[in-house]
């Protein structure tokens, strides 16, 4: 694959591909924008031909034409790399033929299926009118192509085998059951009358296979870019034998197509191939759970809405969420047991350091219901404003867990609330919420602080479990850049100096001991380098290094040129900045190494090891000389 990827980066240019969404201005070498990923009123956002980066000195985002193309059209690195493959008049063979033939199969058998559930709601005015009774208009029931899946064993195997599929084929959409899967089933549903319906149904026919959906309303479900990978099925019991609720959890309420070589339901979200755009531009997500919450909403003009299917949000849900925006906004039923639902969901998205917030709708009404029983339409469209942020509905809820009149009551606003405390990631969130606990119960801050560190969250690691297999691009680089310690960034922009101007190299070699162990390496490659010209990326790939390193030597790169700039600006010497930089950076380093030593001394003290004592001393003073 890496080869092809190569290939298609040699045939296409990043000025070009990158000027076709941005206004590239020529500048030196480089071009420069203004950044289309975060706001800005000077351009910080450069280009480089000669490297085929991008790099934004202002939010840090930055990589190939590949990271750019995933970025600002939302796509999944194989979609942007099929984007541009094309483009480039790549032909990608990275798929084995017959793989994508057989998904490609799949995705035209949903396709028919698709219009044969269409047909049978037509023709089924019934279910129709339940639609409608729903709240559901008839232009919505058409936009998003809802069916119906007849209460018949095998209308939709003979339909398709009509068609021209193979029963395997069909069996592989996952729309057939075959009958070999059936003595699970059979024990679940026992003494349903489904039963007998069933063992009466084989005696007449002995075929295999058997429709999965049957009497139930048919949601099409879409990845990303539209293509139908499967369905939802909601059970109709206008026609339907079931009666009991007993009856019904044996055949389940929804049933999902099960996983195929399209389709797996933790990582697709309902209706986002329609409302992807709005995501971008409203930046924030409305998450609900299920279908008709979805619809009413969509109809109400809520068009920044997505709904899971069948299960709770997954990470990978997460990670396609965060390249539209940043706050996720949680539709669910929040009462008590909601909401213990809910916390799990809420977790993984602050540990993805999404802004959480939450609906707040009338005590146990869904969206579908709220909108339904709302006749204004602008204070529906308010409902998102009202929206409260996730620590605001924690404390109005750890308000209403106890008295604060009573030792118990506030034993027990603290043992709620803190927990969520504990799980903020910024430190100076959770400073603020420490303080406003505090003096809701009027507890010493220190006492709960000290309390908070007792508290163990039960799985810090929520972050890597079920992470997605790639993340090519990620917000990491954001982060790093403004958790990056001082030595770091004043190493960085010494080393991208020195890049651009080799005359300085005895100045740092003499100092190279200070430089962070994080970079020395990278020190190492650019100070044995012999002309500067070994630095182009051209040279830099004969020289067998890791990948990261020859991005983050690139990446360098593009940061001299675009600090240089500034200096002329200025009217700094880039000489004199070098120099400033490394005395800074020598400062920066022995502090660093003599607070290390003034520990060991202390310990040396505690174990009153005399000798050992003496020893730090004299280093920490030698230290102290190599400043002066
Ligand atoms: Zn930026």
């Amino acid at each position: 694959m890496l080869s092809q990827l190569e290939e298609i980066k040699s045939k296409l240019d990043i000025v070009e591909v990158i000027g076709q969404y941005v206004k590239l201005q020529k500048a030196g070498a480089n071009y420069k924008a203004l950044c289309p990923f975060h706001k800005e009123k000077t351009p910080s956002f450069i280009v480089s031909p000669s490297r085929q980066i991008f790099h934004c000195f202002g939010c840090g985002a930055g990589g190939d034409i590949f990271t750019f193309l995933m970025k600002i059209e939302s796509l999944e690195f194989n979609e942007a790399v099929k984007l541009l493959a094309d483009k480039a008049g790549v032909k990608l063979t990275y798929e084995s033929p017959e793989i994508n033939s057989q998904k490609q199969k799949i995705i035209d058998i949903n396709e028919k299926t698709r219009e044969f559930f269409e047909k049978q709601l037509e023709n089924n005015k019934e279910v129709l009118i339940y639609l409608y009774k729903r709240g559901l208009k008839e232009e919505t029931i058409k936009e998003f192509r809802l069916g119906f899946a007849l209460d018949d064993w095998r209308s939709l195997l003979s339909f398709l085998i009509k068609e021209g599929f193979k029963p395997e084929e069909i069996l592989q959409s996952g729309l057939v059951i075959s009958k070999k899967e059936i003595p699970e089933i059979n024990t679940k549903i026992q003494d349903t009358r489904l039963d007998s319906a069933r063992q009466a149904e084989y005696k007449i026919q002995n075929t295999d296979l058997y429709d999965r959906f049957r009497s139930r309303l048919m949601f099409p479900l879409e990845d990303a870019s539209g293509h139908i990978v499967g369905f939802t099925g909601r059970i109709f019991q206008g026609k339907s034998p079931l009666k009991t609720i007993k009856d019904i959890e044996a055949v389940g309420k929804y049933v999902n197509t099960p996983q195929t070589l399209v389709f797996d339901k933790s990582k697709i979200l309902y209706g986002l191939s329609k409302t992807k755009t709005y995501l971008h531009q409203l930046e924030a997500t409305l998450l609900v759970e299920g279908q008709m919450d979805f619809l009413m909403g969509w109809q109400a003009e809520i068009k920044n809405i997505v709904a899971t299917s069948g299960t709770s949000l997954t990470p990978y849900h997460l990670a396609i969420l965060k390249k539209y925006n940043n706050t996720l906004i949680l539709g669910f039923d929040m009462d008590e047991a909601g909401e213990r639902a809910a916390e799990r969901s809420i977790d993984l998205a602050l540990a993805k350091e999404f802004n959480v917030k939450i609906l707040q709708l009338s005590q146990g009404k869904d969206l579908a219901d709220y909108i339904l029983d709302t006749k204004d339409p602008a204070e529906i469209k308010d409902l998102l404003n009202k929206a409260i942020p996730i620590m605001d509905f924690y404390f109005q809820r750890a308000k209403m867990v106890g008295d604060i009149n009573s030792l118990e009551g506030k034993k027990a606003v603290v043992s709620y609330f803190l927990p969520k405390v504990k799980k903020l990631i910024n430190p100076l969130d959770r400073a603020f919420w420490l303080e406003k606990i505090s003096r809701y119960v009027d507890i010493d801050i220190h006492a709960l602080e000290d309390e908070l560190k007792r508290i163990v969250i039960e799985s810090a690691k929520i972050i890597d479990e079920n992470e997605p297999e790639y993340q090519y691009s990620s917000s990491a680089t954001l982060t790093s850049i403004l958790e990056k310690p001082r030595c770091q960034i004043l190493g960085e922009r010494i080393i991208a100096f020195l890049i651009k101007d080799f005359s300085l190299k005895d100045e740092v070699k003499e100092n190279q001991k200070y430089f962070p162990e994080e970079i020395s390496k990278i020190l190492e490659i650019i100070l044995s380098a012999k002309l500067p010209d070994d630095l182009e990326p051209k040279n830099l790939q004969k020289m067998n290094l890791k990948e990261e390193i020859i991005d983050k030597i690139n990446e360098l790169a593009l940061r001299a040129d675009y600090e240089l700039e500034m200096l002329e600006k200025f009217n700094v010497s880039l000489k004199e900045e070098i120099k400033k930089q490394l005395s800074d950076l020598k400062q920066e380093m022995v502090k660093i190494r003599q607070k290390k030593i003034e520990n060991e001394i202390m310990l040396a003290e505690k174990n009153k090891n005399e000798k050992q004592k003496q020893d730090l001393i004299k280093q920490f003073d030698q230290l102290s000389k190599e400043l002066l």
